[in-house]
């Protein structure tokens, strides 16, 4: 059940694909958005672009390169990072010097998960070579950046939602919002490394207000508003399960295997349900939001959930 969405077809995924979703502002979409396979964005300016996150892989970075070279001879000369997670950092050093930039956690948290090692939980990925290239212009809350006249605001959110660094990137004048991780679109989102309760706040409370037309997710398709209110809808069924499990005494392993996703059991990675309750535990137990609890623990769990085999991943 877990990965049939996946296990259908041959992993031959179809190619990414750089849309331009407002004048001189594009998204790089990588289908199909599972495990480590996310989007991009990229404004193209008259004298410099700026990208919103890296990739993955080597490949998949220099991909996305490729992509930029064919809608602007212009170099990247900001990279802004969402977030610290290695899909959205590992592919920074690959950027010619641009100059990266993010919340000072994400700095912090770039380093301290260091280069990718993760035997027997993913299936395996051709990473290439990944040179750690942290943030090296931080800020505490917001900056603001300039691509000629048009005003992009990129904030932090304020508290821990999808990891305890997330940022967002918000251009009134286009309405237009790239969500970083805080949003997913056919897949999954996972909560493991923030929080629950924060992570509906932050819809609730950030997304929201903003009145965004088009909203680019992290993973998945450009959507619109209304994706905020699905995200908003899965987080609201992770609490309710994690309560009910936390009740009965389950483990949230247990409360995973007696849960039916219902609606969610079509969204790719099915699996972070049981890193999903791992952290609402955590937060009914007390915890502060975004504390750091088992990450290994909690990842075994959904390799056992998934029947003992590793995550699939296509990056
Ligand atoms: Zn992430």
């Amino acid at each position: 059940m877990s990965s049939s969405v996946h296990d259908a077809v041959d992993h031959e995924l179809p190619p990414p694909v750089l849309r331009e979703v407002s004048d001189g502002i594009h998204a790089y979409i990588q289908p199909d958005g599972s495990w480590w396979i996310n989007n991009t964005g990229l404004l193209v300016g008259s004298r410099g672009a700026v990208s919103i996150d890296s990739c993955a892989t080597q490949r998949r970075t220099r991909a996305y390169l490729a992509a930029i070279a064919s809608v602007t001879d212009q170099p990247v000369r900001t990279l802004v990072n969402t977030h610290h997670h290695g899909d959205h950092t590992h592919g920074n050093w690959l950027f010619g010097g641009a100059t990266v930039v993010a919340h000072e956690r994400t700095r912090t948290e770039v380093i301290a998960a260091g280069k990718p090692n993760f035997p027997g939980i993913w299936t395996p990925v051709d990473w290439g070579e990944i040179q750690l290239e942290p943030p090296f212009l931080t800020y505490a809350d917001a900056v603001t950046l300039w691509v000629d006249e048009l005003r992009c605001e990129v904030r932090h959110v304020g508290m821990p939602a999808h990891t305890t660094n997330d940022s967002i990137v918000w251009i009134p004048q286009r309405s237009l919002l790239f969500a970083g991780d805080l949003l997913f679109n056919g897949g999954t989102p996972f909560l493991l490394m923030g929080s629950i309760a924060g992570a509906i706040r932050a819809c609730e409370e950030v997304l929201k207000p903003l009145g965004a037309r088009t909203i680019v997710p992290g993973h998945g398709e450009v959507a619109g508003p209304g994706l905020i209110d699905e995200v908003l809808g899965y987080l609201r069924f992770v609490a309710d399960t994690a309560r009910g499990g936390h009740q009965a005494g389950l483990t949230p392993l247990q409360t995973a295997r007696e849960t039916d996703l219902g609606r969610y059991a079509g969204w790719l990675d099915p699996e972070r349900i049981v890193g999903n309750l791992h952290r609402a535990y955590a937060e009914l137990d007390g915890r502060e939001l975004g504390a750091p609890i088992d990450i290994v623990a909690a990842i075994t769990d959904m390799v056992a959930f998934n029947g003992g085999r590793p995550l699939s991943c296509y990056a």
